[in-house]
């Protein structure tokens, strides 16, 4: 049964991409090797080992703020805890960290099984090793993307800060249909808004803005 290394589990409305406003259970997977400068989710990149919780320890289901504690987890205790958690929800949101570095195949493919859509946050970095039903949130960073994930991603959220982070993509970009591109100003920052709002009306491409930011929620 595979295991995997999880950093929070908890239920709040996605406030990005293609599914914002989604209410939303958001599981949260631990490490990253990609490095971003400006990473938001710096506490999820590293497997320290003075981070590192018992195994299955419930604290990454009741955190109230974000920290780089993490636990090791089975599989099937991950899907049960999810469960429970859910609610009314139904939209489940795995993302890192890079949670493609982890076997999270089983536990996309239950909760899909269950009723759930599911959403996969990803760099592209890794291998996609989802189901097909998943929504693969595919966000571009500097470090390659395999060529394969961009025609399995069902979004592109590209997050920019400057002209270079979408020239960097440019060529892979160009094969794609304008509405599955979305441009993310990095931190609200107004010259990067203003570079990606001009970006999408020349090129018909979508913003997405981090919402979820603006109102102070996780
Ligand atoms: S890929 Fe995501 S989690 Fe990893 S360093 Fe970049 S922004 Fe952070």
């Amino acid at each position: 049964m595979p295991r995997l290394f999880v950093n929070e589990v908890f239920r709040s409305v996605q406030g990005e991409g293609a599914w914002t406003g989604t209410p939303a259970l958001f599981i949260r997977l631990q490490g990253c090797s990609v490095g971003c400068p400006w990473c938001d989710t710096a506490y999820a990149q590293d497997l320290l080992p003075q981070n590192r919780l018992p195994d299955e320890d419930a604290q990454v289901l009741r955190k109230a703020e974000p920290n780089a504690a993490y636990t090791c987890a089975h599989e099937a205790w991950l899907v049960r805890a999810a469960l429970n958690m859910l609610g009314a929800v139904r939209h489940v949101v795995l993302s890192g960290g890079e949670p493609c570095a982890q076997p999270l195949f089983g536990l996309a493919d239950t909760l899909l099984r269950s009723g759930c859509s599911v959403q996969l946050e990803t760099s592209g970095t890794e291998t996609l090793n989802c189901p097909s039903g998943v929504w693969v949130t595919l966000s571009p960073k500097a470090r390659h993307v395999q060529p394969a994930n961009w025609a399995r991603a069902d979004e592109i959220k590209l997050p920019v800060r400057h002209m270079e982070d979408v020239q960097r993509h440019a060529a892979s970009l160009a094969k794609l249909a304008p509405e599955k591109i979305r441009l993310q100003p990095v931190s609200q920052d107004a010259a990067a808004t203003e570079l990606c709002v001009r970006l999408c009306l020349e090129r018909n491409w979508r913003l997405s803005l981090q919402t979820h930011k603006f109102i102070n929620l996780r």
